[in-house]
């Protein structure tokens, strides 16, 4: 198609088809709209509990020599994770955050009009990426207690030829975890050639032994993230282990400088605060309980979940929807799952003990006011 203004420059074909849009509105959009000035933040699975001391230190120790680059290789953080992992450097490639290192992986691997199969309705930005790269997505539902059967997509994966699996494990939106042999079976199940890009964003939440092995299978792209259980999410950066094949692919597309220094630095020294990372994820666990206690009180059924959020049952997709906007209004940000058969949940992150009691106190209100619709 022409465009009638020859003055304007036309997006390539695959581009100029696709609908305006972005994975995620962010909150501080949702706050200007609802007109709020700060929101409870239960939306984005964030830490409530802070990057580790430690790793603030050393950013702010370092903040004078913002006006150098980082070093492009992550050297040292790389170092630091082979050791974490027992594997090699040549085995990681660090970037700003699983997002960056998703967009990676499809472009790396998927040219325009490949299959890659995914659980419809799981974390959206991998979904993204593949429409902006022009490659074609099948989905396959959530099964109705929000699992996900693995077996289901490697049968789709080999009908289709597909390239790439994409699998969040633990998973977002539902919380739910695949054991270990499930992905194994998974992995051996994929069509020749294909490759598992296995999201683990919320790994650091269950035991090292409910995870795949550490030697590096060339089948599987691993990645992980400092934004959740290590609290930088703003400083966004997270690393994928994969076949030394796999990081030498993404080191000729990445973007070099993408990782900024003060990110670097911060999640070297976090490496080191186990502790600190330890007894945060104690609490997580004890905050989950804290929501399946309140959706008891409440009368609404809660998924069992893996990671640093629940999701909420409310009955149907009308009812999450106007949840959602309700809590805005009272100035807490949730997300609700789309897809079927979770599109009738909303999804809150874990708080601090006090947020949690905020929410609790918000969520009893909205709730009354949702039986009441006249009144809204
Ligand atoms: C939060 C989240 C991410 C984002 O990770 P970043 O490292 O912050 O980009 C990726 N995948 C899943 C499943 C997530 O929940």
């Amino acid at each position: 198609m022409r465009s009638l203004d020859p003055t304007l420059p036309l997006p390539a074909p695959a581009i100029a088809a696709l609908p305006l849009s972005t994975p995620f509105v962010a909150p501080e959009e949702l706050a200007r709209r609802a007109g709020h000035a700060e929101l409870l933040r239960l939306g984005a699975n964030e830490s409530p509990f802070g990057p580790p001391p430690r790793a603030i230190e050393a950013m702010r120790a370092e903040l004078d020599r913002t006006s150098w680059y980082g070093d492009p290789e992550s050297m040292e953080l790389r170092v630091a994770l082979a050791a974490r992992h027992a594997c090699g450097v040549e085995n990681i490639t660090v970037a700003s955050g699983i997002d960056d290192l998703l967009g990676l992986c499809v472009r790396g691997y998927l040219a325009p009009g490949d299959v890659t199969v995914a659980t419809l309705g799981s974390y959206p930005t991998y979904v993204y990426h593949v429409a902006g790269f022009g490659a074609r997505l099948e989905g396959v539902p959530y099964e109705r207690d929000g699992s996900i059967a693995l077996e289901r997509l490697a049968e789709r994966a080999r009908a289709t030829g597909a390239r790439l699996v994409y699998l969040a494990n633990p998973d977002n939106p539902s919380g739910s975890f695949a054991p270990r042999a499930a992905v194994e079976a998974l992995v051996e199940a994929l069509p020749e050639g294909a490759a598992l890009v296995l999201d683990e964003a919320y790994a650091d939440f269950v035991e090292p032994c409910e995870l795949l092995p550490a030697p590096i299978d060339p089948r599987v792209i691993r990645l992980r993230t400092f934004s959740k259980a290590y609290g930088l999410a703003g400083a966004r950066i997270g690393y994928c282990l994969a076949a030394p094949s796999v990081v030498q692919t993404f080191q000729k597309i990445r973007h070099h400088y993408g990782v900024n220094r003060t990110a670097q630095i911060g999640a070297l020294a976090a490496l080191g605060e186990r502790r600190f990372v330890e007894d945060a994820i104690a609490e997580i666990v004890r905050g989950r309980e804290d929501y399946r206690v309140l959706g008891e009180r409440l009368g609404l059924a809660t998924l069992p979940s893996r990671t640093n959020f629940v999701c909420f049952d409310l009955g149907s997709r009308a009812r999450a929807e106007a949840m959602v906007e309700e809590l805005l209004r009272l100035g807490v940000f949730v997300r609700k799952p789309g897809a079927a058969p979770l599109d009738g949940h909303i999804r809150v992150a874990v708080g601090s003990a006090s947020e949690r009691g905020r929410f609790a106190l918000a969520f009893a209100a909205a709730l009354q006011t949702l039986e009441k619709p006249e009144l809204a």
